[in-house]
């Protein structure tokens, strides 16, 4: 019978979870108010189709993120696709592999082949330094992604999409209600992707929005996420549904109007962590700049296990023993992926800060749904898992993973 960290009297008999604590649980706002929208869409019977809540939301986030345009869509992968197509981009466009799969999806779901160039291994975003040497003759974009919220080099990324002639998108699906150099990320590049989706900090059940300063390229979404209507019984262009409906827009402004609690918590939740995990070495918090405006919506930790002398995985697994359902993001990259995988075999020897970073990385809880004593607890497991008194690693690792 395997026994778990909590059942090890050597450990002291931490209670099990009642419940267990994953990464990306929601955030939610008041019931009551949402409940009150909810019943006025239904009284208003204006369920979807550009409904009033959904305008609302979309002024809200332009506001919000100081942007011209507002389009929100059923999510962000669809948003990501529309703005890929809005901007007409074909041929090869360049994108990190260290990111969510829906980045790279959303280009090859149109034909379009993802160009996987590799990370900063400070910033883990994509390296302009890096994306010269893969531009091609069919290269028609660049996109971005704004990992944890942290911002790109949008600089440095601008700089080469001119020179080359090259549109700029970024998927800021982590970067709702963050700042790059003090100035709102939204508004770079020819368009950016919010997600909503329920595990980001701010939601609307499913949901996401492109934002943009171009109005031409706004009109031109518009319509494309409504299947290229113009008017009535009359269509302009191929377009597919991404609407928001009506519910997702009440649970979207809903989210909005907690939005400075949902960041101060997970501020505080950072800053618990910050402290308890300061005396475990090799366990190392990734910072976010105090000059920037940040949602603190990941707690990202870089495990060197030249120093914890356990690698990443066995500690995750210990945490997922433990009901602490911590998340490898973005193991294996997306590059390690289908189809991509099959297609472009030896490229992990060129991604090197990738497949590092993707076997050390790790993301621990935060959010509403958790406290302080579980974040006390999360830490004193990654503390007993790293620096395992008189237990060696292997045999707690043999004695809590059945896995
Ligand atoms: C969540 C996420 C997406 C997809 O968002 P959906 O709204 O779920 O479609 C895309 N890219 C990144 C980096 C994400 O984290």
């Amino acid at each position: 019978m395997k026994k778990k960290i909590s059942e090890l009297a050597i450990f002291g008999g931490l209670p099990t979870f009642s419940e267990k604590l994953h990464v990306g649980r929601p955030n939610i706002g008041s019931r009551q108010i949402l409940l009150q929208r909810i019943n006025d869409v239904l009284d208003r019977k204006w369920l979807t189709n550009n409904g009033p809540l959904v305008q609302e939301f979309e002024q809200e986030i332009a506001s919000l993120v100081g942007v011209k345009h507002c389009i929100a869509t059923c999510n962000a992968t669809v948003g990501l696709q529309i703005a890929i197509k809005a901007c007409e981009l074909k041929g090869e466009v360049i994108i990190p592999s260290f990111t969510f799969i829906a980045t790279a999806h959303a280009l090859q779901w149109q034909g379009i082949e993802p160009i996987f160039c590799d990370v900063d291994p400070h910033t883990h975003n994509i390296d302009p330094q890096k994306i010269e040497p893969l531009i091609t003759d069919k290269t028609t974009g660049i996109m971005g992604v704004h990992l944890w919220g942290r911002g790109c080099n949008v600089e440095a990324l601008q700089e080469i999409a001119r020179r080359y002639s090259l549109k700029l998108l970024f998927d800021a699906a982590h970067a709702f209600g963050c700042s790059y150099r003090g100035q709102m990320i939204g508004s770079f590049g020819n368009a950016e992707v919010f997600s909503f989706h329920a595990t980001k900090f701010c939601n609307s059940f499913e949901g996401g929005a492109i934002v943009t300063n171009d109005s031409e390229l706004a009109k031109k979404i518009r319509l494309m996420k409504n299947f290229g209507f113009s008017d009535f019984d009359c269509v302009d262009d191929i377009g597919i549904n991404g609407k928001m409906n009506e519910v997702s827009a009440a649970m979207g402004l809903t989210s909005l109007e907690s939005i400075d609690d949902f960041i101060d918590i997970n501020i505080e939740n950072y800053k618990q962590y910050q402290q308890e995990l300061s005396n475990i070495p090799g366990v190392n918090l990734i910072a976010y700049d105090k000059k920037e405006r940040c949602n603190y919506q990941y707690v990202i930790v870089d495990i060197d296990e030249s120093i914890t002398g356990i690698d990443r995985d066995k500690l995750y697994r210990i945490l997922w023993a433990e009901n602490i359902l911590a998340r490898r993001y973005f193991y294996p990259g997306c590059h390690q992926m289908e189809p991509y995988r099959s297609r472009i075999a030896d490229m992990g020897l060129m991604l090197t800060n990738t497949r590092h970073l993707a076997a050390r990385i790790l993301a621990l809880p935060t959010g509403t749904a958790i406290g302080k004593r579980e974040i006390s607890k999360i830490c004193q497991i990654l503390r007993l898992a790293t620096t395992g008194g008189k237990i060696t690693n292997e045999m707690l690792y043999q004695n809590v993973c059945a896995c």
